[in-house]
């Protein structure tokens, strides 16, 4: 296998820039670039010199041996001046150098995984933590790549084990008589179903990933776009006292005290859109209505779409009527957006994963759900044979959440999820 190199910090220009290095050859590589190999784990000072013996730059270096170090292999860390000439020179160094070359995004987390140094569950943890913007994605990734989730999977598998192997004392027993004769109501399969049902009811990862989608609905000239910019605090969307001003669905995704949203304006909901343009933007409006995890209705009560809160707008205007109305608010003088926040902030609560908790992927919310019916299937079952089978396809399913097998396609989408470095 290649040994692979990348800058690990963010875009120069920087303070630092870190290069890191993993592989065979990466003692060849520090002791190349710096004339010697330092102490292991030891930072130490190095003027590091070209194959021509050109200065490139004095940095820091740090030499890692495997196994113990973050990717399993031999590793290197070059910490440099942080501007973009110095990096580009090592680089150039570092490709001239046998056996090595660029690594791929996510590579150095993909060798980890292969090693064994982290298992698919943290992995999956790991990029969603790169990628968390809010607070609530934070803490439910970290609950992820700090292994919490793979220790409970750990644990539904030993269970699991030890349900097989009673299950399968029983085959024994029934092995000439009359299998129906197996005494089932002693496999306790019940508690362990229960806890995956559990887990499946709750909000999934990407829903936190995502954020909780608001959209605003309504006729045309309701103050849907006023009210959008008012939320998300900046002039995202185009308003205009012209009907049909937003043609096409307007998204931006903020924060309110440290929960994800992803807020929409629509193009206003009317039958009688004069262009094509409007009507396809009428056409997306609806469709995101279906989308949404919360609808703010600025139309007419009696036109409220099911679930949605009516809310009225605009209740500065002494010459709108007056309706029922889950908020009264008003984009311009800022009356009543405060308490539309603090109720949209209690929804999506709700809604979103329990911060600090692990919440399930797609991926594994299909994996505990295989289980779960697997384990459901076994209820009326007599057969210890049949039970058997039933858990042990259980058990594929865990052991693909924990990544002990896996297909390469699988794990080109995963790891291509990181950036290069990572
Ligand atoms: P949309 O078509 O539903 O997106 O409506 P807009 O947001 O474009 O607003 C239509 C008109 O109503 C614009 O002229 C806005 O300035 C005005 N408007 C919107 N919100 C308010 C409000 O809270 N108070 C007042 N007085 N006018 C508003």
């Amino acid at each position: 296998m290649s040994t692979i190199f990348a800058l690990s910090s963010g875009a120069p220009p920087a303070a630092i820039a870190v290069v890191r290095i993993s592989g065979a050859n990466a003692a060849l590589a520090l002791r190349q670039l710096a004339g010697r190999l330092p102490v292991p784990r030891r930072a130490v000072t190095a003027t590091l010199r070209d194959d021509t013996g050109l200065d490139l730059d004095r940095a820091l270096v740090l030499w890692l041996p495997g196994p113990h170090t973050a990717t399993g292999e031999d590793c290197a860390e070059l910490h440099l001046h942080g501007g973009r000439a110095v990096v580009a020179a090592v680089e150039r160094a570092l490709l001239t150098i046998a056996g090595l070359r660029r690594a791929e995004p996510g590579e150095f987390t993909r060798r980890a995984f292969l090693n064994g140094k982290i298992d698919l569950a943290e992995a999956e943890g790991l990029a969603d933590l790169l990628a968390a913007e809010t607070e609530a994605q934070r803490r439910s990734a970290q609950a992820m790549a700090g292994g919490a989730f793979s220790r409970r999977v750990e644990d539904w598998r030993l269970r699991l084990l030890t349900l097989s192997a009673e299950v399968e004392a029983g085959l024994d027993f029934a092995d000439d008589d009359d299998v129906a004769s197996a005494d089932c109501s002693t496999w306790n399969i019940t508690p362990l179903r229960d806890e995956l049902a559990g887990w499946l009811m709750r909000p999934r990862a990407e829903a936190l990933r995502e954020g909780y989608r608001v959209v605003l609905a309504g006729p045309p000239n309701a103050g849907k776009s006023t009210l959008f910019n008012a939320l998300v605090e900046a002039e995202a969307a185009i308003t205009s006292p012209l009907a049909g001003t937003t043609r096409d669905v307007v998204s931006r995704p903020v924060a309110i005290a440290g929960v994800p949203f992803l807020f929409l304006d629509t193009a206003g909901l009317r039958d009688d859109a004069p262009d094509l343009v409007e009507r396809a933007g009428v056409t997306r409006a609806r469709t995101e209505l279906e989308r949404a995890d919360c609808v703010l209705w600025l139309g007419a009560p009696a036109e409220c779409p099911v679930g949605a809160w009516q809310i009225a707008a605009q209740c500065d205007r002494h010459d709108h009527a007056r309706v029922t109305a889950r908020h009264r608010v008003s984009a311009l003088t800022g009356e009543g957006l405060d308490d539309l926040r603090t109720d949209l902030v209690a929804a999506a609560r709700q809604a979103l994963p329990v911060p600090g908790e692990a919440a399930l992927s797609e991926r594994q919310h299909r994996l505990v759900s295989d289980a779960e019916r697997a384990l459901a299937r076994t209820v009326d079952m007599r057969d210890p044979l049949l039970v058997a089978e039933e858990l042990r396809l259980a058990r594929v399913a865990f052991d693909s959440l924990l990544g002990r097998t896996t297909t390469e396609d699988m794990l080109d989408a995963l790891f291509g999820r990181f950036c290069i470095g990572k």
